[in-house]
């Protein structure tokens, strides 16, 4: 049976990996949950799967949790903060750490996970976008597995099943286009509503913003680039309106494979608990004739000035993609709390790369204080920007 630790337990994904484990019985448990503060949904968690640890993010939390935990009568140790997250995850009782958090936070649990041994189901894109070079090292050093919860990434994974890596041509990723790829107003109105109204895709905020501005997108071909090994230049970004083909590989011969479903999370989720098996599921099934038309379109770079970015990012290379991801990061989260425009998302990122010079380290605490760097230039252009 496989001993299973949740990052971010109750996010959209960590939520949804709980219910494939449910799922599927005796072949895999719950070792270790993390939250951020949903402490109430992770007592909920805790009493149906009994894991023998959990994480809080903060003290008073935790205080309030053992007491919990004791007034119950349940076993389960209780970590705190990010010292608790790296204690959490090198536990020696579990084999597989599912990475679900968002953002940077997530970078040093996933190294120390794949430090102490254990495979990564990897949803948290930023992780590799930061550091993905070093974090492919060391996972290859430890003969860990780094499994891609990402629908793109598990279809890309899945094209690429016993093939040789000198064998593929280029990697086509496919695109919702989020809710503005046809969207003919001035992008400098769009609310925080309509960028959360996301047609294909139920996911978290930050994620669903990053889909409609493309970032994501560009997130994910930087990701594949990493986790494939291929160069950023034999990624190609196609819109796909209708989320039905995840993703497609060009091979040296000319075929084209590609993996096809209805969009559901659950399905790249449930592959990488499962793998190398394939399990039953509960997805709807796929009725092409009924969907009637799959339509692909090339991206417009211009209107989505983040896709620019985050091949530039990935061209620059070293700390490069880190100051990208975590100026997004800021930006997206300040226009989530309606401080600044949905188009001074890409301008915020551009000015901090452009102000940024380049780390060539190859050191996780490098990548992590190009992170913070990046955070805090981007916040000083967010805060002159509000007192013009
Ligand atoms: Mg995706």
């Amino acid at each position: 049976m496989k001993k299973i630790i949740i990052l971010g337990s109750t996010g959209s994904i960590g939520t949804q990996t709980l219910d494939i484990v449910s799922k599927m019985g005796n072949d895999i448990s719950v070792y270790g949950l993390s939250v951020n503060s949903n402490i109430s949904l992770l007592k909920k968690q805790i009493k149906k799967f009994k894991p023998k640890a959990v994480c809080a993010g903060n003290p008073q939390d935790s205080v309030n949790l053992k007491k919990w935990l004791s007034e119950n009568k349940i076993k389960t140790e209780v970590f705190c903060g990010a010292e608790g997250l790296d204690k959490l995850v090198s536990a020696p009782g579990a084999d597989m750490v599912a990475a679900a958090m968002v953002g940077a936070a997530g970078l040093s649990p996933v190294v120390k996970a794949i430090e102490s041994g254990k495979d990564v189901a990897l949803a948290n894109k930023e992780v590799l976008v930061m550091a993905g070079g070093e974090i492919m090292r060391l996972a290859e050093k430890k003969n860990v597995r780094i499994l891609p919860v990402d629908s793109e990434h598990s279809a890309i994974f899945q094209c690429c099943n016993g093939e040789k890596k000198s064998r593929i041509k280029k990697i086509i990723l496919t695109a919702s286009g989020g809710p503005f790829y046809k969207y003919g107003k001035d992008f400098s109105k769009i609310t925080v509503e309509q960028a959360l109204d996301h047609p294909t895709w139920k996911m978290g905020k930050k994620i669903t913003v990053d889909s409609a501005t493309l970032m994501n997108k560009g997130l994910e071909a930087i990701e594949a680039s990493v986790l494939f090994g291929v160069p950023i230049e034999k990624i190609e970004i196609v819109i796909h309106p209708q989320s039905i083909v995840h993703s497609m590989v060009e091979f040296i011969d000319g075929s084209v494979i590609a993996q096809l479903s209805n969009p559901d999370m659950r399905l790249p989720i449930q592959y990488a608990l499962s793998y190398p098996e394939r399990v039953k599921s509960n997805i709807e099934p796929l009725n092409l004739a009924e969907k009637g038309k799959l339509e692909f379109y090339k991206p417009d770079f211009d209107r989505f000035p983040c896709l620019k970015l985050a091949y530039c990012a990935a061209k620059k290379g070293f700390s490069m993609p880190a100051v990208m991801s975590a100026a997004n990061e800021t930006a997206v989260s300040a226009f989530l709390n309606k401080e600044i425009r949905f188009t001074d998302i890409a301008n915020i990122v551009e000015k901090t790369m452009k102000a940024h010079k380049i780390n060539k380290s190859r050191k996780i605490g490098d990548f992590i204080a190009a992170d913070a760097w990046a955070r805090s230039r981007a916040l000083n252009l967010i805060n002159k920007g509000k007192r013009k």
